[in-house]
């Protein structure tokens, strides 16, 4: 009798304490929920392992915005690993025009600025068979968009798209990049892969290794409303 008297105390003395190492280790803990803290996947997505050359359009862009468009780059690489994806973008310079070549990044001035939206960007993509996964790809930010660190928040949202990244309106602004932007030149809170950014596309690198799903411009008119609205919805161009 005295046993189980001292048992049910030790429940009694146990148990809040169990339930508040379980209350402090619950924020790292807690997993990413699509729609909440982390993006949907799905989007057009560079191959595995892709080393993805990156030019500026020249002239389009002064010596002080540099810095800025091609601090993302870092972010995303420093996460290639934990990521599975094992992309790399690799900035190559500038370039006269937009290129075509394979596995080839432009990021370019344009006017494509959506009120409305709230974008200021786009990203434009060309896929050889008509899949998800990049041939090549543009990054157009509008010239209205001037503020340096919401340059950095956009082109590493864009980038996003580009590892498989839907856009995420609801979820919690500082748990992922793909939220939306509250004003034009308005910088967000996150300037880096958060851990659900990080643990959604290597989500996406693993389904990439069991199936290539069809071009999401294709697959969103077969199964219309299945994803929120896209604010940049990246556009398959044909090939010049
Ligand atoms: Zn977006």
């Amino acid at each position: 009798m005295n046993r189980i008297i001292a048992i049910i105390l030790l429940s009694l003395i146990l148990a809040p304490a169990l339930r508040n190492v379980a209350a402090q280790k619950e924020p790292s803990l807690a997993p990413c929920k699509v729609g909440r803290n982390a993006a949907g996947i799905g989007f057009w997505t560079w191959p595995a392992a892709a080393h993805v050359k990156v030019y500026l359009r020249a002239g389009d862009f002064p010596a002080e915005q540099i810095q800025y468009l091609l601090a993302p780059l870092q972010g995303w690489n420093s996460v290639a690993d934990l990521t599975g994806s094992g992309v790399k973008f690799e900035y190559q310079g500038n370039t006269v025009e937009q290129l075509t070549c394979e596995n080839c990044l432009t990021i370019m001035r344009g006017a494509v600025f959506d009120k409305t939206k709230r974008h200021a960007t786009e990203t434009r993509v060309y896929s050889v068979h008509r899949d998800q996964i990049i041939t090549y790809a543009t990054i157009i930010i509008d010239p209205l968009l001037t503020n340096t660190r919401a340059i950095s928040n956009a082109v590493i949202h864009e980038l996003g798209h580009n590892l498989g990244l839907l856009d995420c309106y609801t979820c919690n602004q500082k748990s992922t990049l793909m939220t939306q932007f509250k004003a034009l030149n308005v910088p967000k809170d996150v300037d880096a892969p958060t851990s659900c950014d990080i643990a959604q596309v290597k989500e996406a690198y693993r389904e990439l290794r069991i199936r290539v799903r069809p071009s999401p411009v294709i697959a969103k008119h077969v199964d219309e409303g299945e994803e929120p609205i896209d604010d940049d919805t990246p556009i398959i161009v044909p090939k010049p």
